[in-house]
């Protein structure tokens, strides 16, 4: 039996897309190059902007041509998709899931016939028994939802350097202009010592670098019982926990890194923490959104423009070499020009490494959907354009201070221009090309930035 997976949206998917690949991998199933030839094909999708969802619909309409011809009708798949391919003859089971599976739920199956399974965010843990029919040309028809999010097992990918670790789910913040608390529901933390023994097993398998996976990975907290009383592990006291288990274990994971951050929740105890253990890497993702403190109230984000700044200032004179990297989202309902300005503002004084950039699109079943001042769609592109061209600039400038130094990065590929070159990361998340043989591929290698291309630096093995 023969699975492909289609994955969209955020790192969290693609780490629960993984997971479920290892269940299928465990009962003996291989990855199908192409969907054309699979037996199962999960979709794994993506609801935080209506454009998200839409090419997935437009998906599940080549997918139901795709089973028509699977089925024989390969004349009416001709018509549907005019690049319909001849495709064997048998059966195919379509699962759809993540946030896009959870906010339509039974509409999604009803309106899209082709799909056999809608399994939503509190309704995973049935994937066994769904796989377990399909495996039995039987179908499954008893969905129950949890109380409470299943985590996954593991979401180690085999012969992977590189894993995510989800160590909590859900989101309690409600930012007016975000889906995701609707489909991803509230926090829940994982077991403090599950994600130690998933670091060991990832340990065991040679895993370089792992990724702390959570919406809010700063509101972690974990209860257990300790010589009869209760003791909360933060996620302060959780990234001690695994900074030492990987010191004592000689772990081969040398590089941890952890996303996303809510600025509110970033605690002195947690800046400290970063500080101290080597092993935690030297960048923060810090996602501002905005820099004035009117729109930053009307988005719910719970901090001010000072507050920010505050933080930002405590986090550098902590972490000197330190590298943020920010999200900026521009034409919020109500956002003034002297607003837009002070976005500006934040971002010259800050002076992030990089950043995301993008400007607000309505979200149906969000709070600013429907509030009042939406800004027009010309000038929210002239707001984005402007912080784009100054961040390339910031970016530019902060790269350039960099050339000449020597420093560690994790050679991730061959590098697609030229088969001679690999293509690493540092630590700090710039990316590098240097000259290297590919047997340094998962290696952590010493390179100096001889200069900058764009925002790659070239380098030299040292
Ligand atoms: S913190 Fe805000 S933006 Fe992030 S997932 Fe939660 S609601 Fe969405």
């Amino acid at each position: 039996m023969r699975y492909f997976f289609e994955t969209y949206g955020c790192q969290m998917n693609k780490a629960e897309s993984a997971s479920i690949e290892q269940i299928l991998l465990l009962r003996g199933w291989t990855a199908s190059d192409y969907a054309e030839t699979a037996d199962l094909v999960v979709i794994n999708t993506c609801s935080v902007r209506a454009t998200a969802e839409n090419r997935i619909l437009g998906r599940l309409g080549w997918y139901a041509a795709l089973k028509k011809a699977r089925s024989g009708d390969f004349s009416s798949a001709k018509r549907t998709n005019p690049f319909a391919v001849e495709v064997p003859q048998k059966k195919l089971s379509l699962i759809v899931t993540g946030c896009m599976a959870e906010r339509l739920k039974d509409d999604l199956k009803k309106q899209h016939p082709v799909v056999d399974y809608v399994v939503g965010t509190f309704q995973k843990q049935h994937f066994e028994d769904i796989i377990d029919c399909i495996e039995q040309n039987k179908s499954f028809s008893d969905l129950k939802e949890t109380a409470v999010y299943s985590f996954a097992p593991l979401s180690y990918e085999q012969g992977a350097f590189q894993s995510f670790v989800p160590i909590m789910h859900g989101c309690n913040n409600f930012c007016s202009y975000c889906i995701v608390p609707f489909v991803r529901g509230r926090e829940v933390s994982r077991s403090a010592d599950e994600i130690l023994v998933e670091l060991d097993y990832l340990s065991a398998k040679g895993v370089r670098e792992v990724t702390l996976l959570g919406q809010n990975v700063n509101s972690y907290k974990w209860e257990e019982t300790v010589d009869g009383k209760t003791v909360t592990v933060d996620f302060p006291a959780l990234l001690e926990r695994i900074a030492a288990r990987l010191k004592t274990s000689n772990s081969s994971i040398g590089w941890v890194r952890f996303m996303s951050s809510h600025p509110k929740d970033v605690s002195d105890r947690l800046i400290d923490v970063i500080a101290r253990e080597k092993v935690l890497c030297r960048h923060i993702h810090l996602p501002v959104q905005n820099g004035s403190t009117s729109v930053l109230s009307a988005m719910n984000r719970k901090y001010t423009r000072e507050d920010y700044l505050t933080l930002v200032e405590k986090i550098r004179n902590r972490i000197p070499d330190v590298s943020l990297s920010t999200d900026i989202l521009v034409g919020f309902p109500g956002e003034t020009e002297a607003d837009f300005e002070q976005t500006l503002s934040l971002m010259r004084e800050v002076q992030f490494e990089t950043a995301y950039m993008y400007y607000y699109n309505p979200r149906e079943g969000t709070a600013a959907c429907s509030m009042k001042n939406q800004i027009p769609l010309e000038e929210k592109k002239r707001r984005v354009g402007l912080v784009i061209d100054l961040q390339l600039q910031i970016t530019k400038d902060k790269l350039m201070q960099r050339v000449g130094e020597k420093v560690t990065v994790l050679a991730e590929a061959v590098s697609r221009d030229n088969k001679d070159e690999l293509l690493g990361r540092t630590e700090r998340d710039e990316r590098v090309v240097f000259y290297g043989d590919e047997s340094l591929i998962g290696k952590f290698v010493t390179v100096e930035l001889s200069e900058l291309t764009g925002n790659t630096f070239r380098a030299k093995i040292c």
